[in-house]
């Protein structure tokens, strides 16, 4: 193992892992280490946009991850009679140069921990490591780990990146006055059915609101087996008043939930029977937190979820923490110590996090659900075009591309 690697990684999930890959590339030597004592295939489906695509494809991922995911071609919504409202095509079919991927989690940290080992050595990702708090001085930063056995150890570092997702410990420590977790009034449950292709089956699937329940459907592997199926990844979102606290792994209870969608028989998809040939829900709270003043300070800094959770709504959850750790390689590049590149990574992205946090609450692209809904009281339409002008919807897609950084033409000349 290297004694003394420069950066400290604290987490190997989708942003730790990217900003090794990241920092790796820049010249920059770095060590992982993740709580878990070895990484498995948890969770189930996430998106990446064309703008964290585009950082992973200069790493060289591109091919990798296109081989294990569905590549997306269109975004569709209807309402929750099954009617079409508003499709619109994605990644490389809407003009970008690099794909959108929908891609069950597991696979993505896989190909991520896969290029890590391979580039950096095996040592570099340290599972069984867990921290448990850090101490900075004039010279780098103590990082203080827990392992499996129970027994404990430290590492030294010049500075320390804390990627450890929405239960950060760094975060915690620097901002242990933060207030709670803010819960948005929808409580979500996921799961994934092996299908047949749905609507051409490279689609991302949105329907109904979140007062009746609210849908998404979207597949995450192809060709799953001799019948040429796919595994499609679900989650519905439905108000409650009543949430437990943030797990990824929480199990979820079809009875709770099945009851909003017992009618949604459409000639494109049976809803009820999908979510019932499930092999197991996850259940999880739709949860962020008020975005933060600060995020590190001096050899010490937050990426990813730790830095800016967010209600996981708009497919940029995984995406901001790989733009993230480009941010955060650029600018240890052109810094010289770590504290002003901190600063500057900082600089750039909190603000531009804020907005995607805030936006997730109030104008996801799902808000053309919404209006959709509130304008037809939640009748089935005739024509959509006499509920809202199809330039409306396009406004508010594109109002939501610009603030997540993901328009064509920003990418382009980016
Ligand atoms: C088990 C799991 C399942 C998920 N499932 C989904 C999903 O189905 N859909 C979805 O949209 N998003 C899911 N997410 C969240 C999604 O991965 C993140 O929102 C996004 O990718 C941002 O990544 P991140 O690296 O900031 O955080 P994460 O990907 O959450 O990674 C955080 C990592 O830090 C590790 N860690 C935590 N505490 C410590 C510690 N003290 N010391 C060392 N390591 C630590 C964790 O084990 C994890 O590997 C899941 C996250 C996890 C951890």
């Amino acid at each position: 193992m290297n004694a003394q690697p420069r950066v400290a990684i604290i987490g190997a999930g989708i942003g730790g892992l990217t900003a090794a890959l990241e920092l790796h590339a820049a010249g920059i030597p770095c060590q992982v280490y993740e709580g878990v004592a070895e990484l498995s295939a948890i969770g189930v489906g996430i998106n990446i946009l064309p703008h964290a695509t585009r950082r992973l494809s200069r790493l060289g991922l591109q091919d990798e991850l296109a081989a294990v995911a569905v590549t997306t071609r269109e975004s569709l919504y209807f309402n929750r009679f099954g009617q079409r409202i508003y499709t619109e095509p994605a990644g490389l079919a809407a003009g970008y140069a690099w794909p959108q991927f929908s891609i069950h989690r597991g696979d993505l940290q896989s190909v991520l921990a896969r290029a890590v080992r391979e580039r950096l050595g095996e040592d570099a990702l340290a599972t069984g490591h867990r921290c448990t708090s850090v101490e900075q001085d004039d010279t780098g930063v103590t990082v203080h780990l827990g392992h499996p056995d129970g027994s404990s150890s430290t590492a030294r570092a010049d500075a320390v990146v804390a990627c450890d997702g929405v239960h950060s410990v760094i975060r915690r420590q620097l901002h242990p006055d933060e207030g709670r977790p803010v819960y948005s009034g929808y409580n979500m449950w996921r799961g994934v059915a092996p299908w047949p292709k749905i609507l051409g089956g490279a689609g991302m699937i949105r329907a109904g609101w979140l007062a009746t329940g609210k849908l998404v459907v979207y597949p995450i592997r192809d060709d799953i087996d001799d019948q040429g199926r796919q595994l499609v990844n679900w989650v519905v979102e439905i108000e409650t008043p009543h949430h437990a606290d943030r797990d990824w792994n929480r199990a979820g209870r079809v009875e709770d939930f099945i009851d909003r969608f017992a009618d949604w028989h459409f000639d494109w998809l049976d809803v009820p029977e999908l979510i019932r040939s499930s092999d197991g829900i996850l259940e999880y709270p739709m949860v962020d937190q008020d975005p933060l003043p600060w995020w590190g300070r001096g050899r010490v800094t937050l990426l990813g979820d730790a830095a800016h959770p967010m209600v996981p709504r708009g497919s940029n959850g995984a995406g901001q923490a790989i733009l993230d750790a480009g941010a955060l390689a650029d600018a240890l590049t052109r810094h010289p110590g770590p504290a002003e590149a901190f600063a500057a990574y900082e600089a750039v992205r909190r603000p531009a996090t804020t907005a995607v946090v805030r936006a997730n609450r109030t104008n996801p692209p799902d808000a053309i659900l919404r209006e959709v809904y509130e304008r037809t009281g939640d009748r089935p339409f005739d024509r959509i075009e006499d509920v809202i002008p199809v330039e409306d919807l396009d406004s508010i897609i594109a109002a939501y591309k610009r603030t997540a950084g993901y328009e064509v033409a920003a990418l382009r000349d980016a």
